[in-house]
């Protein structure tokens, strides 16, 4: 790290700029959000340049920056577009004592200014040391939508409320008041009646949760997605990072057991096929358990919580033990594996319904409306159905289903290991012992990769793309 940022206090400090044009506008944006005096050297000046001027903003000076103009500056910008000019403006700084920055020019200046996200008091600064200016820009895209526009103004005002705030005890709770001020309660009262309606947000908060002698906790059912972290909503995102406790399924990609807080409980219910397994009256048990104990609990759920996912169990004992929840959705496995072989679910002229199925139920092996199945033009997810792949296989020819029906098989949907088959019903049983699937994966019945996707680096596809 050639480069340690840190933030200069500008309050009431000068900064000067030399050139008065396009590259000087640039800068000024910026320098213009701090409570600098910025003064401006230069002639051929910029309209915009004119029009701050005019408004009191800046100080324009129509003439080149003089030895002694920058006497007590913090900071000289070089903004000439010319390297003499902007060498000469350097020494003018450096006599003066100030820090020097020639404009797209790291090797002649003493510091860089970084891609700022301006949510003050909130600011975010990105620093490549000029390696990469394109990674810059995207961290601050990325780092723009992430961040609200008014989390600068709940920022401010919620500065102002800290030391009211330290009437909560210390840790977990105080922890919670200032989530629940930054995540629902803050926003949606500046959303409904400004800034004022803030302040009364903080106060009916505080007094809400002094007043919660004995802390109940809270239960977010989440889906995690298919295992891509960027598969994942905003919302399970926030939910997973407030949770104190996280109690997650086997197929809970580690990616996004990362993204949870690293004071957090992480708690592996994993239910193995035909393996060792946690019972779900367990695991209905140990949620409630932690719920009670005034946790945020965060039930991470592999796709979405709703597709065959023991949801309702879970529900269920929530309620009975009166504990709140929430169900934040997910994307399933099979909405990101046609995703992934480029096919959709319904189409025009050949389906208007999709099933999603399981290959097991209770009882085993599961049973389906084979006939309405093996029409032709039907299609279907199939979930947990490799070991139940013969059996499927079986039943649907039997109930004539046509042989070469297209089947593709995608494991390990949106993950490094992401594998596909395309085979067809005859073929399917074989095939996915050939290819050796014994990871998580949908089926597809019906549905072919799109041809026109048909490439082998995208899809990871075999050559002939049947196996
Ligand atoms: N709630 C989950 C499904 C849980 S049932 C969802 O909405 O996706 C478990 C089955 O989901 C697995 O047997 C497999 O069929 C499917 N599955 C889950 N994650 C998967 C993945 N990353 N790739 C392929 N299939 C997956």
């Amino acid at each position: 790290m050639r480069h340690f940022p840190v933030f200069r206090d500008l309050r009431g400090r000068r900064v000067v700029v030399s050139g008065a044009g396009e590259t000087a506008v640039a800068k000024l944006r910026l320098l213009l959000k701090t409570e600098a005096t910025v003064v401006v050297y230069g002639t051929e000046t910029h309209a915009q340049i004119a029009r701050w001027a005019g408004e009191g903003r800046l100080v324009h000076v129509d003439r080149a920056v003089m030895p002694g103009d920058a006497t007590c500056a913090a900071l000289l910008y070089g903004a000439n577009e010319d390297p003499v000019e902007d060498a000469r403006a350097a020494r003018i700084g450096h006599m003066a004592g100030a820090l020097v920055n020639i404009v797209d020019n790291l090797d002649h200046s003493d510091f860089i200014t970084p891609a700022i996200v301006d949510r003050d008091p909130v600011t975010v600064a990105i620093g490549t040391e000029g390696a990469a200016p394109v990674l810059a820009r995207r961290i601050k895209a990325e780092t723009e939508e992430r961040l609200v526009p008014s989390l600068g103004t709940l920022a401010r005002i919620g500065q102002g409320f800290r030391e009211a705030a330290n009437a909560l005890p210390h840790g977990r709770i105080r922890r919670r008041f200032w989530s629940r001020y930054y995540d629902e309660a803050g926003p949606r009262a500046l959303a409904e009646g400004g800034e004022e309606a803030v302040h009364a947000a903080l106060d009916t908060l505080l007094a809400e949760m002094l007043r919660e002698d004995r802390e109940t906790g809270h239960v977010a059912l989440i889906g995690a997605g298919p295992g891509d972290p960027e598969l994942l909503t905003l919302k399970a995102r926030k939910a997973l990072h407030g949770a104190d406790v996280v109690i997650h399924d086997r197929l809970v990609s580690a990616e996004i057991l990362e993204l949870a807080r690293r004071e957090a409980i992480l708690i592996e219910v994993g239910k193995t096929p035909f393996g060792p397994a946690w019972k779900q009256a367990d695991i209905d048990a140990l949620i409630v358990e932690h719920a009670r104990g005034g946790a945020h609990v965060a039930r991470l759920k592999s796709g979405d919580p709703v597709v065959f996912g023991r949801l309702d169990e879970e529900m269920d004992a929530l309620d009975a033990a009166g504990i709140p929840f929430t169900i934040v959705p997910g994307i399933t496995a099979a909405s990101a594996a046609a995703a992934t072989i480029g096919a959709s679910w319904t189409k025009r002229g050949r389906n208007a319904s999709f099933r999603l199925l399981t290959g097991h139920d209770v009882a085993g092996f599961a049973e389906h409306d084979w006939r309405t199945l093996a029409q032709p033009n039907q299609s279907a997810a199939v979930y947990m159905g490799v070991r139940a792949a013969r059996f499927l296989a079986g039943r649907l020819l039997m109930h004539g289903g046509a042989a070469d029906t297209p089947v593709t098989v995608i494991e390990n949907v949106s993950r490094a290991d992401q594998k596909i088959v395309a085979t067809t019903l005859a073929r399917l049983p074989d095939a996915l012992a050939d290819a050796g699937i014994t990871g998580p994966a949908i089926l597809f019945l019906g549905l072919s990769p799109r041809q026109a996707m048909d490439a082998s680096d995208t899809l990871d596809l075999p050559a002939t793309g049947v196996l």
